[in-house]
Order: C-alpha cells, then structure tokens, then sequence
C-alpha cells in the first residue's frame, strides 16, 4: 500500500562526537520507525537503503542524525544521496 510513496536516502557520516549533533534511534519493536500514517517519503539509510523512519517529515527531525538500526549507520537528515 505504501510502495507508491517516495523515499529519501539519507547521506551516512563517521558518529558524531557527544554533544555535537542529536542522534535518533528508533527504540521500538523492529527496525523502523513509525511515527505517523503521514503521507510524507521514508527516511532510509544511505548504507542499507533500509527504511529508518516512516511518517515523520524530514524538518519536524531539525537536522537530528539517524542511527539506522539495521546497520548501524549514522545518517544525517540534513543531507541525502537522491
Ligand atoms: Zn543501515
């Protein structure tokens, strides 16, 4: 149902030091991150092209980087690979 929604790959980068950047990540059941029924892209990781965060529009997330919990990838929301 949701295949005709878009979806952003996000551009990984090294973990961000302590402090310097808020890192999200999804502690829920599973490894996606449902926030809404929003018809608004996925947020997938750039590394496993997993999705990370489902029904969040990307500037509610105010630059946070993505722990993706597939891979462990960092993803920063303020830049993508599309
Ligand atoms: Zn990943």
């Amino acid at each position: 149902m949701a295949s005709k929604k878009e979806k952003i790959y996000l551009s990984t980068i090294p973990e961000p030091p302590e402090d310097s950047r808020t890192v999200v990540e999804w502690i829920g059941k599973g490894t996606v991150g449902l926030f809404s029924k929003d018809d608004v892209p996925d947020l997938c990781c750039g590394k496993c092209r997993a999705v990370i965060i489902r029904g969040m529009p990307r500037k509610k997330l105010k630059g946070a980087v993505l722990k993706c919990k597939n891979c462990g990838a960092f993803n920063d929301t303020r830049t993508d690979i599309n």
